[in-house]
């Protein structure tokens, strides 16, 4: 099953329209405030996170509206809590103009699985203490452990562990996909 979600983004990355599916994409993808109008309000470098990873965007951004790449793809994981999905991020000029990004979200696979609360949007008022934050990688996936150092695992991994589930994710990037965006990043001249 191969589905598409559609949207642009100006040279900030500022988010310009949404195409079909993107609410839906959003809300799986457990940000419902980056649907409907939500979307429009804001900028890809609001919802990415990481000096290292805005520097891989915005190489990126530069080279493909000055025209040194035409296209770039890259592999991403689009999961929601009840389904992994194995698709790509494909970026190129909106029909040749130099300040529009066409982007497109590809879904290549889908593979159901029980549920991860995990990924389940938090409630908006939450009681009580503050929770632990769990750091999941935008692009793989995986979710840091939290054990002493760099370890990162796959959610269902995490949950096998009995590590708490009770938790706030936020997006951050794993240090394999930092050492990839870094590898892409010197193709890219940068
Ligand atoms: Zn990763």
């Amino acid at each position: 099953m191969v589905s598409c979600v559609r949207y642009t983004l100006d040279s900030t990355g500022a988010i310009l329209s949404t195409g079909d599916g993107w609410d839906e994409f959003a809300i799986a993808g457990s940000a419902p405030s980056l649907a409907g109008a939500g979307a429009r309000q804001l900028n890809l470098f609001e919802i990415v996170r990481g000096r290292r990873v805005h520097d891989f965007y915005r190489s990126l951004f530069r080279s493909i509206l000055d025209g040194t790449l035409p296209s770039f793809e890259m592999p991403v994981r689009w999961d929601a809590p009840e389904v992994r999905r194995f698709g790509r991020f494909q970026v190129q000029r909106l029909g040749g103009r130099d300040d529009v990004l066409a982007c497109l979200a590809v879904t290549d696979r889908e593979e159901p699985r029980a549920p991860v609360l995990l990924l389940q949007a938090p409630p908006a008022i939450a009681a009580g203490p503050p929770l632990p934050v769990v750091p999941l990688c935008s692009f793989c996936k995986d979710v840091k452990l939290p054990v002493f150092g760099q370890v990162w695992a796959p959610t269902e991994q995490y949950l096998a562990a009995g590590f708490p589930t009770e938790v706030r994710v936020s997006h951050g990037t794993c240090p394999g996909c930092l050492e990839q965006l870094a590898g892409w990043l010197d193709s890219l001249g940068a």
